[in-house]
């Protein structure tokens, strides 16, 4: 039997380098042989037991935000070959529950996703259903290729904040809330504000894309919007830090009748305190976005093709497949890290973020 090396989560806070069977794929599956698999905030979530519906999948080799060639094909697939450089929509709805029916398959009561709930990518291969594949355009690099899941996650929010020309938009968290704030200003949004704490962060998201910059540690975020909107408020607030303080912060600085599009994720026991009357005698508005799905991912690759988002500057290190765990961790305490990808193609780390 061909085995392969993959990390296997036994029970939370633990990773095992193990070696496992190469999966075998159905007529409907191709195998792919795995170049990047990016580490997202949710493998956080799910290596500490905080999501316990993750947990319940253990033992799970996670990761979900992938890049590789496929190496073999089932009897069923079509137009793709071996070799063909791919990304792949890891969302997995059941097709026939109440929620898929309507048209809401992110909601479905059976959603499995790839590397979530299912085994995942921070392996040398993964299965996948053929018709999940999405053939990765030639000028869009590897690397760049590796950051399509992240990238639809954010399209999938930024499609449903609906955001019109000219319109303010406020991004608070700015890791992957660069990209959010990219797309807002590729939207047309006026002002872009980003809110972070960290001020190497903000430094990147003023040189990409951002209007403005508030640092949380200096400037009251709250009071700051305000300023800049002329006492109205924004009219769109994405929240992207997950954090019950935030979604607060979010509400206040939104305007009367704006939206907040909610993005972070908390923990299940984190709560928020808002003012029902904030609902119905200033008519604001909250809509949410899990991920990205479908043609999500045709989209992605197309901004990418076309260099209308640019992931490059948040992907901050590459690791071989051995350094998971201790890479996991090292995002928690360098600020430097905002994506880092994993390799079981590499043996050496390199670094790309500026020192
Ligand atoms: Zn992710
Ligand atoms: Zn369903």
């Amino acid at each position: 039997m061909k085995t392969m090396r993959a990390q296997v989560l036994t029970e939370p806070y633990h990773f095992e380098l193990k070696e496992v069977p190469v999966p075998e794929i159905t007529d409907d599956e191709v195998l792919i042989k795995i170049k990047y698999c990016g580490i997202c905030g949710s493998d956080w979530g799910s290596y500490t037991g905080k999501y316990a519906d993750e947990v319940a999948c253990i033992p799970l080799t996670t990761g979900h935000e992938f890049f590789g060639t496929i190496e073999e094909l089932g009897k069923n697939s079509q137009g793709l070959k071996v070799g063909d450089r791919v990304a792949v929509d890891i969302c997995k709805p059941c097709g026939t529950c109440y929620h898929c029916r309507i048209g809401e398959p992110l909601l479905c009561t059976d959603f499995k996703q790839i590397g979530i709930h299912l085994d995942g990518r921070f392996a040398e291969y993964v299965k996948v259903p053929w018709k999940n594949v999405y053939i990765v355009p030639d000028s869009v690099s590897d690397e760049k290729a590796a950051f399509v899941e992240p990238l639809t996650a954010c399209l999938n929010a930024s499609k449903k904040m609906q955001c019109q020309i000219g319109r303010s938009v406020v991004v608070i968290g700015a890791g992957l809330g660069i990209m959010h704030a990219q797309l807002a200003k590729l939207r047309g949004a006026a002002p872009v504000i980003v809110i972070d704490a960290n001020a190497d962060r903000l430094a990147m998201a003023k040189e990409i894309c951002a209007d403005y910059t508030i640092n949380v540690k200096e400037t009251d975020p709250i009071e700051e919007v305000m300023r800049l909107t002329n006492g109205v408020g924004a009219d769109f607030v994405l929240e992207a830090v997950g954090s019950s303080k935030t979604y607060e912060q979010a509400f206040q600085m939104v305007r009367k009748g704006g939206k907040v599009e909610a993005f972070g994720i908390c923990s299940d026991d984190d709560y928020a305190s808002l003012a029902p009357v904030e609902f119905v005698l200033s008519e604001k508005k909250v809509g949410g976005s899990t991920a990205g799905i479908g043609y999500d991912w045709g989209d992605a690759l197309t901004l990418l093709e076309y260099e209308r988002v640019d992931p490059m500057p948040l992907i901050s290190m590459i690791v071989p497949l051995e350094e998971l765990e201790v890479a996991l961790n090292e995002i928690r305490k360098n600020p430097k890290l905002i994506k880092v990808l994993v390799s079981p193609q590499v043996t050496e780390r390199t670094i790309l973020y500026k020192e």
